[in-house]
């Protein structure tokens, strides 16, 4: 088993800035032309910079290379098999921060939350294609039980909504170029945000990357703290707004955070070659990445090969499972690499925010067509009553809470497309947001 990362490090020469996928990419290409899948695009830059950014960063902080072979060593032995058993979930606090420069690329509230909602979906095997696994591999497919929150306190204590806003100078603002190698994304004097204490927040930050990247991210112990964290494009970020096709279904995060929590590329290093592969036993060894959305099977390697994995680099609505071998490792990761994460208390607000009409619930998606979700903001100190109209004023349902819920589902599968209304009310609050729910 090849070691990746050792190969990684092992690099004298940081990739040109304008890489050109690897062959393997351009191989896939035209097999996927010739099978009449959809390719992606061919860009001057990697889908996924993430590679890219630890090798960089090797050279950036050689003093990284020891510790992050301590943290390798740990994490390998902490990696305990899981089983398709249920274990206590972990919810990690997550801080989006918005960069943009247009306002276009400002993205909404509700685009973000569809991207939570995404995660919540993927990493619970909640997701609506879980089905759509290839019958060999579903019983490796895993419930991570992972979940992710929007913070609701920030680094001081302060309420928030765990999402915080800054406009921008520089374009492709979350490319990795940068002055003295920094990242100006990373960086509020350098024209981005400072990342919150990344020990107990998962830092997502949006911003224009350019040349065709979707996303980039740090392995643990790869990046200085500062630096430490996922980038997405605002293009590829959730399932609603500019979210872009075929990339339009939020797994564009989902795969960054699996590389967040240690996960290597289904195919393992770029070498487009059947020795190395991505050190988790169950995914079997692929040559190099699949594209678009090939049909159910395809060989590499002398195997099956897994291109619907969520870390390998099919369309979003191709992409439908982590397995049971990748959850070891991002478990042994968080345990690991990312404690600070784990019991974190920065979801669960208790100071007493004013809350007021335009800001006491967002709800999601819109349209929507089988849930809705509800996300409350700040503190809730009463039981929470959720209805939802139609224009004529007829309730079609209704929902009582408990206090401090932050996340309430509501199915509205039975009830006919059209427009409605829901309110929400605790006795002090009254809110009202209108959704459309539609096929
Ligand atoms: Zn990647």
């Amino acid at each position: 088993m090849t070691d990746r990362f050792l190969n990684i490090f092992a690099s004298k020469t940081a990739a040109p800035r304008q890489t050109l996928p690897a062959p393997g990419i351009f191989f896939r290409y035209f097999i996927l032309i010739l099978s009449g899948a959809l390719p992606y695009p061919i860009t001057a830059q990697l889908p996924c910079m993430a590679g890219l950014l630890a090798e960089r960063n090797a050279i950036r902080f050689p003093e990284l290379a020891q510790e992050r072979q301590l943290l390798r060593k740990q994490m390998a032995q902490s990696g305990i098999p899981y089983t398709s058993a249920p274990r206590t979930v972990v919810t990690i606090p997550v801080v989006v921060h918005v960069v943009f420069k247009t306002e276009q690329e400002n993205i909404s509230d509700e685009q973000i939350l569809s991207q939570i909602a995404v995660l919540n979906q993927d990493f619970r095997k909640l997701n609506a294609n879980a089905n759509t696994v290839p019958p060999p591999f579903a019983p490796f497919a895993a419930d991570v039980e992972f979940e992710f929150c929007l913070a609701r306190r920030d680094p001081s204590g302060q309420p928030t909504y765990g999402i915080t806003r800054r406009q921008t100078d520089w374009s492709n603002i979350g490319d990795l170029t940068a002055p003295d190698g920094r990242p100006r994304i990373h960086y509020a004097e350098l024209g981005g945000t400072d990342a919150w204490e990344p020990e107990r927040y998962l830092n997502i930050w949006i911003g224009s990357i350019g040349g065709g990247a979707l996303g980039s991210a740090s392995f643990p112990g790869t990046a200085p703290p500062e630096e430490d964290g996922v980038i997405v494009d605002p293009r590829y970020f959730g399932a609603i707004g500019l979210a872009t096709f075929p990339h339009h279904l939020g797994r564009t995060a989902t795969h960054e955070i699996g590389h967040y929590f240690n996960l290597n590329h289904i195919w393992g290093g770029d070498s487009n070659s059947c020795d190395d592969d991505d050190e988790v036993s169950d995914t079997p060894v692929q040559r190099s990445a699949y594209l678009g959305c090939p049909a159910f099977p395809q060989m590499s390697c002398g195997n099956s090969a897994m291109f619907m994995n969520f870390m390998d680099y099919t369309d979003d609505a191709c992409m439908s499972l982590f397995t049971l071998g990748q959850k070891t490792r991002m478990w042994a990761a968080l345990t690991t690499a990312r404690p600070g994460l784990i019991s974190n208390t920065v979801c669960t607000s208790t100071a007493v925010q004013e809350t007021s009409e335009n800001t006491a619930f967002y709800l999601y998606p819109n349209p929507a067509q089988h849930e809705l979700w509800f996300q409350l903001v700040g503190h809730c100190s009463a039981p929470v009553q959720i209805n939802i109209y139609d224009v004529s004023g007829k309730i079609w349902a209704t929902q009582k809470t408990l206090d401090n819920t932050a996340s309430i589902r509501v199915d509205i599968s039975a009830m006919p497309n059209g427009f409605y209304l829901a309110t929400l009310t605790n006795g002090t609050i009254y809110a009202v947001r209108p959704f459309v729910r539609s096929f």
